[in-house]
């Protein structure tokens, strides 16, 4: 129980949620089993309770501003906690609210090394020419035409993706072809919002996300397609960016009611006409489709249904260590959990590993002997 928040210390929104999440945390335990930074560090502070027990002190006044975000810091936000947790606690809430709280705290040289990674990972002007240089693959594929009659889809183009790896993106919409609809890509500049909210820059994050609900309800679609996983968990979560009286809590909701991952899109369609890459594969779930979007195994079904075998994958509910800019901030951690990950896709010798997220793809892909693709890729050969 959150016994004194100041009130002039958090806005209503972030006390309810806070005062919510603790409230709900029965010290239980179960979720330290699943937590990748407790199991490589074993350190009560680097678990979700532990986490939970810091923010609930922070909140209250009493905390080393150093210590708890050096621990806040070091967690994923992979969400393996909450798919672990019988309480239901909603953890990535708290985390949020606690680091929007802390970061007035950090230190300058800190604020000024996440304002650079920050501005360039989101500003097209600045990241492309980067982008362009660290480039994972070309389009392998003509874009194929629409028919004249074919639904329209909005599909969320991505802003690191499409310089990174354009044939994820083309892939789609020539399946979509195939199967009788039509893509709306958005543009670079339409970025979701994550890489903001997740360095605690809320303002510049809830411009975007105004922006892109006020342009994505203007389009007259009935679906939003995403295929970087945590591209569509942040859009999916947008209505727990409002208070339920601001007038974008609505506007929020049709936005995430409308949106899909790819997978989801797919997953009740006829695909039998798709031209399919044959290979051994195994299948890298990505924490924000598993964990944050719940939909764990829904990749590896639609694979199979297409005759796929992919390989089983020895804990593979464990983040890969890329975690958006995880790896920047934290790249020791980060590698370690990559070298475990890696070891376990490769025990069955597959020849390319899939996953469902452009961060997952390009930081497995830097330390992998073999390649690395979005599994979309697979089925427009
Ligand atoms: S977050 Fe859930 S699993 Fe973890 S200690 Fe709290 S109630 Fe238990
Ligand atoms: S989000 Fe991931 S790293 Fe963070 S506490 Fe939960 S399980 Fe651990």
């Amino acid at each position: 129980m959150i016994n004194s928040i100041k009130p002039d210390l958090l806005s209503t929104l972030n006390a309810n949620k806070a005062t919510d999440v603790i409230n709900t945390c029965v010290h239980c335990g179960f979720c330290l089993a699943t937590c990748p930074t407790y199991l490589l560090l074993g350190n009560e502070l680097d678990s979700p309770r532990g986490r939970i027990y810091l923010i609930k002190s922070a909140l209250e006044g009493n905390y080393s501003s150093k210590d708890t975000l050096n621990h806040l810091d070091k967690c994923l936000t992979c969400r393996s906690c909450e798919t672990t947790c019988p309480s239901g606690v909603g953890y990535a809430e708290l985390l949020d609210v606690g680091r929007e709280f802390l970061e007035q705290k950090r230190p300058l040289w800190q604020k000024a090394f996440r304002y650079g990674v920050r501005k360039l990972l989101t500003n097209p002007v600045l990241f492309n020419p980067v982008g362009f240089l660290s480039r994972h693959s070309k389009v392998n594929n003509p874009l194929l035409t629409p028919n004249k009659n074919a639904e329209k889809v909005l599909l969320l183009g991505g802003c690191v993706q499409p310089v990174l790896a354009p044939n994820i993106n083309q892939s789609i919409k020539n399946i979509l072809v195939k199967i009788g609809f039509e893509a709306i890509e958005t543009p670079q500049s339409e970025c979701c919002g994550a890489v903001d909210h997740h360095l605690s820059a809320t303002k510049e994050s809830m411009a975007k996300v105004k922006k892109n609900i006020d342009r994505w309800l203007s389009i007259n679609t009935d679906v939003i397609i995403s295929s970087a996983s945590g591209c569509g968990l942040m859009v999916k979560d947008y209505p727990s960016l409002f208070d339920k009286s601001d007038p974008y809590y609505r506007k929020a909701q049709q936005v995430s009611n409308k949106t899909k991952d790819i997978v989801e899109f797919l997953s009740d369609k006829d695909l039998t006409q798709l031209n399919l890459e044959k290979a051994d594969i195994v299948y890298h779930d990505p924490c924000t489709l598993q964990h944050g979007q719940k939909l764990g195994g829904a990749v590896e079904s639609i694979l199979k249904k297409l005759g796929y075998m992919p390989s089983a994958v020895q804990d593979s509910h464990l983040c890969c260590g890329s975690a958006g800019t995880y790896s920047i901030f934290q790249p020791k951690l980060s590698k370690q959990l990559k070298t475990n990950k890696l070891n376990n896709l490769m025990a069955s010798s597959p020849q390319i590993i899939v996953t469902a997220n452009i961060g997952c793809l390009m930081h497995l892909q830097k330390d992998s002997k073999i390649p690395v693709k979005h599994w979309v890729e697979l089925l427009d050969n």
